[in-house]
């Protein structure tokens, strides 16, 4: 029997597609091996979006061979059809897999040679899922967007969806074996569609199943996200009070070379219409919204970069995933000119952290002395309990009971908030 092991960098969709890639290890017998240095095939999900990890493959890969050379190296995510990147480590890897060709993993590990025949769509695999209470479902893989700073497109080719059908079973087998926490995933989950089905009705469906679980969906992209869709936010009462949908620029010009197709007002209307949702349909939380940016942009001048202040300073984030513009290989953007210093990256970067940890705190003091329904999801170093509120925010449970709390429900009463944390203690628990 082959022993396996698997790394994953990136994002939640490479960690769904690390779960298909064990469960489908597993029942073709392979078994999980300690570590990275004492498996047979060693599998590296890998993520493109940023240089800094795709170094870390490149080292890890490296530490592999030179410890044991008889490893069977597998590339598959975001670099594993880079030409660039299998001509650099062309000598380290024994399998490049784009993730679409999943099944012929086993047929390729025996042979080691190319094996053509894509026995079935990937993401019909079923998953050996990480966690006991909270799943990744994705609902389809691919984007047509092309923003041109991105390697989705080129690595993970053109969208394609789930039937909504074999989504809908996915989730309703989750809720069966006790999952709180469902969360649907997709490179751009606002453009699904299966049949008749768009996303705003994949939406009711799942909240539509019976069960006490709540429902989370990443990435949506703004100019994809429908009236319909932001009544639904409100309407589908698992739903949780949280989008994340990536600003990337506050400034039209920059957005424009990014290719994103939609200006920084339109962004901000969207803001406003969810939240007014919110406040419609689901008063006892205010919706968060959380977003992702890039600084430094090539050509982003100093007042084009003001526009993103501006914008950051009016939305009022709950959370932001703010990286420096790096060029990525055979991108639009990698032909422009990577103009803008790493030193002024670095600061830009420090201004929109420093505005951002401002307005999420100013938003935090809302949950003070408030009681909160938190999913505990396990304990940190300290040996404290944390977890996430609907708005998905970070709760560090305090005083907590010694029984094991991980997977369950807890109302906790906030009395202390942080920039990006809540703190409280648990008045009840419940399944
Ligand atoms: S929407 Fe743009 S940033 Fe997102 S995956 Fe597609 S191309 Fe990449």
């Amino acid at each position: 029997m082959l022993t396996y092991y698997i790394i994953t960098f990136g994002c939640q969709m490479n960690k769904a597609d690390s779960e298909r890639l064990s469960f489908y290890l597993e029942k073709n017998n392979f078994i999980l091996a300690e570590n990275q240095f004492r498996a047979d095939v060693l599998i590296v999900t890998t993520c493109g979006i940023r240089q800094s990890a795709e170094n870390r493959v490149y080292s890890l890969v490296h530490q592999v061979k030179k410890k044991n050379p008889k490893t069977i190296v597998v590339i598959t995510g975001c670099l594993s059809e880079r030409k660039d990147v299998r001509s650099r480590i062309k000598n380290k890897v024994d399998i490049w897999l784009p993730i679409k060709e999943l099944t012929s993993l086993v047929p390729k590990i025996k042979n080691k040679i190319s094996n053509p025949l894509i026995a079935k769509d990937y993401l019909s695999v079923a998953p050996k899922y990480e966690s006991a209470f909270s799943a990744y479902v994705p609902i389809g893989n691919g984007c047509n967007n092309f923003c041109s700073y991105c390697v989705v497109p080129y690595a993970r080719g053109r969208e394609k969806y789930r039937p909504a059908s074999e989504i809908i079973k996915e989730v309703r087998g989750l809720i069966k074996n006790g999952y709180k926490e469902v969360i649907l995933i997709a490179q751009n989950v606002n453009s699904y569609h299966s049949g008749s089905i768009d996303f705003t009705r994949l939406l009711a469906r799942v909240n539509d199943l019976p069960g006490d679980f709540w429902i989370r969906f990443v990435s949506s992209h703004p100019k994809d996200i429908s009236p319909k869709l932001i009544e639904a936010l409100g309407r589908c009462s698992k739903v949780c009070e949280h989008v994340h949908f990536a600003l990337q620029s506050g400034d039209d010009e920059i957005l424009q070379q990014m290719n994103r197709q939609y200006t920084a007002a339109h962004f901000q209307n969207l803001v406003k219409k969810i939240r007014s949702v919110g406040r419609k349909y689901k008063p006892g939380l205010p919706m968060a919204i959380t977003t992702d940016v890039i600084v430094g942009f090539p050509g982003e001048t100093r007042k084009q970069f003001l526009n993103t202040v501006k914008v950051f300073k009016a939305t009022k984030f709950d959370m932001a995933y703010i990286s420096q513009y790096s060029p990525r290989y055979g991108t639009a953007s990698y032909q422009m000119k990577d103009d803008v210093s790493k030193v002024e990256k670095k600061r830009r970067e420090n201004v929109l952290t420093k505005i951002l940890s401002q307005t999420a705190r100013v938003n935090n003091k809302y949950y003070l002395k408030k009681i909160v329904p938190v999913l505990i999801e396990g304990r940190n170093r300290q040996g404290e309990w944390y977890g996430k509120t609907r708005t998905y925010k970070l709760v560090r449970i305090t005083g907590t009971p010694v029984n094991n709390l991980a997977g369950s429900f807890g109302l906790v009463k906030i009395n202390k908030v942080r920039d990006l944390s809540l703190e409280g203690n648990i008045i009840a628990q419940y399944e």
